[in-house]
C-alpha cells in the first residue's frame, strides 16, 4: 500500500517556499554567504533546520526559519529554491501545487516586491517546462506586521493576479495578532477578485477561524484546528462550503493536539466539512505528502480510498478556474485506474 501512495498522482494546497527549502541547497547557500555555522556537516545541518521529535510549541517551531530566511535574499536563491521545490514534488507525483510566501520577508537586503515575485514565478515556469508540473503563488501576509504592509502586498501584487499568482494569505502568530488588524487588506483583496486563505484555529483559537470567514473573506482556513471546540464554528464552515487545510504531521509537532487521538479530521469529514491534507513545510517538518497519508493510514485508520476521496478534495479546494480543476480530475483518474483505483 505505501508503494501505491508513492506512485499516486497528488495536490499540495498549503506549502510554505521558505519552509520548503532543500536542506543541502540551504547549507550551500549560507556558506557561501560567508555564514558561520556550528555544525560539522549537513547532517548536523539538517537537525537544525528541521524538526525531528515534537517541539514545545508553534513558537518553537517558528524558530526553525531563521536559517531559511536568511537564503531567500536573492532573487537567484528564490528562483533555485522554487525550481528545486517542484523537482522533489514532481518526482513524488504531485500534479499542482500553490506555494505560498511573503514577499516582505524577502526584501530585508535590497530586493524589491516585483524581483521577489517574479523569482517565484521565474522558477515556477522552468519547472513547468522540465517536470511538467503545474503550480500558482499565493502571497503571505505576515500577522505581525502592520496593516498598511498588508495592503502593499494585495496593491502591488494586483499585476500578477491570473499570472501566476492566485490568493494571498495571512500567516504567523495568532495568539498575539488578530485577523481584524488586516480586515482593510484583505477586504480590498476581496474586491480586487483575489481567492484568499487565512491561517486560523492553528494553536488553539477558534475565533478566529469565523472572523477570517466574516471579516477577511476566507475561502479556505489554514489548518483550522481549533474549530473542533465549536458546533457553530462547524456549521459555518460547513455552510459556505470552507475548505480546510490540513497538516498533520506539522499540527502534531506544534502542538495544535495532544495526541494523534484528539485530531479532529475524522470529526471533520463525518460532518462534511471538506478537508484537505498538506505538509506545511516539508523541511521543517521534515515531511512529504506520502508521509502525510501514511501518517493517516497508521494512525486513523484511513484507507487508500479514503485518500483519494481527500485528493479529490483537494483539486475542488484549489483556486483554479472549473476548466482546469476538471484537466487535473481527468489526468488524476486515468492514473488511478493504472493501480484498479
Ligand atoms: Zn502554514
Amino acid at each position: 500500500m505505501k508503494e501505491i501512495l508513492k506512485k499516486i498522482p497528488k495536490i499540495e494546497l498549503h506549502c510554505h517556499l521558505d519552509g520548503s527549502i532543500r536542506p543541502e541547497t540551504m547549507y550551500e547557500l549560507l556558506l557561501k554567504e560567508g555564514e558561520k555555522l556550528e555544525v560539522k556537516d549537513i547532517k548536523e545541518f539538517e537537525k537544525l533546520v528541521s524538526v525531528r521529535e515534537e517541539c514545545d510549541s508553534l513558537k518553537e517551531y517558528l524558530k526553525k526559519f531563521s536559517y531559511p530566511l536568511k537564503v531567500v535574499q536573492r532573487g537567484e536563491n528564490i528562483e533555485r529554491i522554487t525550481y528545486e521545490l517542484l523537482e522533489d514534488l514532481s518526482k513524488q507525483n504531485v500534479k499542482y501545487v500553490e506555494i505560498r510566501f511573503a514577499p516582505f520577508l524577502s526584501m530585508e537586503k535590497g530586493l524589491s516586491f516585483d524581483e521577489v515575485v517574479s523569482s517565484v514565478l521565474k522558477g515556477m515556469d522552468r519547472a513547468k517546462e522540465e517536470f511538467n508540473i503545474l503550480s500558482n503563488a499565493i502571497l503571505i501576509c505576515m500577522r505581525y506586521d502592520s496593516g498598511e504592509n498588508s495592503l502593499k502586498v494585495v496593491e502591488y501584487g494586483e499585476k500578477y493576479l491570473g499570472k501566476g499568482v492566485v490568493a494571498v494569505d495571512l500567516a504567523g502568530n495568532e495568539h498575539d495578532f488578530p485577523p481584524e488588524i488586516h480586515k482593510e487588506a484583505f477586504q480590498l483583496a476581496y474586491e480586487k477578485g483575489y481567492n484568499i486563505t487565512i491561517h486560523a484555529g492553528e494553536t488553539g483559537i477558534v475565533e478566529n477561524i469565523p472572523k477570517s470567514v466574516e471579516l477577511l473573506h476566507a475561502k479556505r482556513i489554514g489548518h483550522g484546528i481549533a474549530a473542533i471546540k465549536d458546533p457553530k464554528v462547524m456549521e459555518l464552515l460547513k455552510e459556505k462550503n470552507i475548505f480546510l487545510e490540513m497538516c498533520p504531521i506539522s499540527n502534531l509537532q506544534t502542538k495544535s493536539v495532544d495526541s494523534i487521538e484528539d485530531y479532529p479530521i475524522r470529526t471533520y469529514l463525518e460532518e462534511g466539512i471538506g478537508v484537505t491534507i498538506n505538509t506545511d513545510n516539508t523541511t521543517v517538518s521534515n515531511t512529504t505528502l506520502d508521509k502525510e497519508y501514511e501518517f493517516l493510514m497508521d494512525n486513523l485508520g484511513f484507507s487508500i480510498e479514503d485518500i483519494i476521496k481527500l485528493i479529490d478534495n483537494s483539486v475542488e479546494a484549489a483556486f483554479l478556474p472549473q476548466s482546469e480543476k476538471e484537466y487535473l480530475r481527468k489526468i488524476i483518474k486515468e492514473e488511478l485506474s493504472i493501480y484498479k483505483l
